[in-house]
């Protein structure tokens, strides 16, 4: 058993952070944006992305028919880790979700139209699942695509569709069969955002982001713009899902907040005694980092199992994102508590104790035990799929 990254990887990690340090831009590279620094929404951040691409980091999974290189997965993870530590929007939902699905069951016009794009970073994707009455329990969308010639007419809604206000392309699920049983009736379709009668509400949310509501009134898209079979989306979306459950919960910035933590307990006071001598915070600070060897563990046995290939690594993906996010709110939480009050001074503040990071942590932690499927739905997936229960839904 070797934990260690082969040469050519630590060479490959070595070059990923001379490009970081080339191409460093503070309104880029921003770990005050959290998790969400992942999105790829400014002009300046598609430049990075752009230029990520003429590396040809972008198509490194993918099979070379396609314009990828066909490397191992674990030169996106390492890439993803080291973009993430920083704050710098990652490789996400162009090159996972819709090009990888694309390339397993899109049709040569899907496949000709955007894996290119994908590969230039030249086009970005809103993902659309969630609806008011489906979030857990996603295959009881009823988005409703009706058949009309040629084409397919969606009228419903849907709820929290990061990145609806700034991408171009939604990838969407509706319902296309309301007698089939719920996961066998779902179709997945590719419309451009501004297609006539969708609208796209704002969502501000408590980590200063923004999601969004959409609405469908008669909006009309081709049948050349179906995904892969009628009626299969949801086997092709819990594929996709498996895979954003780890590559959109990044441990690097977990890790670098516990680093954080552990340079203030060293250094600051508390009534006049350094924190670094009270056992109560050094014994916090150590089971903390113990966590982070942890979930960096859970994580590796993911890229790991990728790579092996055959069986989806569906409970190892499901058991690193529990772990790791309800640890990110841990870390959250307990850096507040070290800091005490203070450690309630707003981001950005110039005396705050880490610039205000603890308070910003807690309030974008929130969404990293929802997002991506709760920790509630990830431990039905381990007690189902892994230990054999029963399924209790
Ligand atoms: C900021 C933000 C961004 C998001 N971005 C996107 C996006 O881009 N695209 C997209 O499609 N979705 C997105 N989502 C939606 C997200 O995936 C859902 O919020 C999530 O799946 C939970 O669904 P829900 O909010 O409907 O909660 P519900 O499913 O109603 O769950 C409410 C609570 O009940 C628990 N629960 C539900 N079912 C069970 C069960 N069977 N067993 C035990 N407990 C259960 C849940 O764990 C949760 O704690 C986003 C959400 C947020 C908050």
């Amino acid at each position: 058993m070797d934990f260690e990254f082969s040469p050519e990887e630590q060479a490959f990690l070595k070059e990923v952070e001379k490009f970081i340090a080339d191409n460093y831009d503070p309104e880029v590279m921003d770990v005050t944006r959290e998790n969400m620094s992942q999105l790829v929404d400014t002009p300046k951040r598609r430049a990075l992305m752009k230029k990520i691409g003429e590396k040809g980091w972008l198509g490194m999974t993918w099979p070379k028919e396609y314009g990828g290189t066909g490397g191992e997965g674990v030169y996106e993870f390492l890439l993803n880790e080291k973009l993430a530590s920083v704050g710098a929007p990652q490789i996400g939902k162009g090159v996972g979700i819709i090009g990888k699905t694309l390339i397993r069951h899109g049709s040569d016009k899907l496949k000709n139209e955007f894996l290119p794009k994908i590969l230039k970073n030249e086009v970005e994707f809103a993902v659309g699942y969630s609806e008011p009455n489906a979030g857990s329990d996603a295959a009881a969308m009823a988005l409703k695509a009706e058949r009309d010639g040629n084409d397919w007419v969606l009228n419903g809604q849907k709820i929290f569709t990061t990145s609806a206000h700034f991408a171009e392309w939604y990838w969407v699920g509706a319902r296309t069969d309301t007698t089939a049983p719920k996961h066998a009736g779902i179709t997945l379709f590719l419309l451009p955002m501004n297609q006539q009668g969708l609208t796209i509400q704002r969502m501000p949310t408590i980590g200063d982001e923004i999601t969004n509501q959409v609405f469908f009134d008669n909006v009309r898209v081709s049948d050349e713009y179906r995904v892969g079979e009628l009626n299969k989306g949801f086997n092709y979306i819990s594929e996709a899902l498996d895979l954003e459950r780890f590559t959109m919960f990044t441990f690097s910035p977990i890790e670098e907040r516990v680093k954080l933590l552990v340079n203030y307990v060293k250094e600051e006071q508390r009534d006049g005694k350094p924190l670094k001598d009270d056992l109560i915070v050094r014994q916090k600070v150590a089971t903390l980092a113990t966590e982070i060897e942890v979930a960096k563990l859970l994580g590796y046995r993911v890229v790991s199992q990728a790579i092996k290939g055959g069986k989806p690594p569906t409970n190892e993906a499901s058991e690193y994102k529990l772990f790791a996010t309800e640890l990110s709110k841990r870390v959250a939480n307990e850096t507040l508590n070290i800091e005490g009050e203070h450690g309630q001074t707003r981001v950005h503040t110039d005396d705050a104790p880490l610039k205000g990071r603890a308070e910003l942590t807690y309030r974008y932690t929130v969404i990293d035990t929802l997002g991506g499927g709760a920790s509630e739905i990830q431990k039905n997936i381990i007690a189902r799929r892994k230990l054999g229960l029963p399924r209790n839904f």
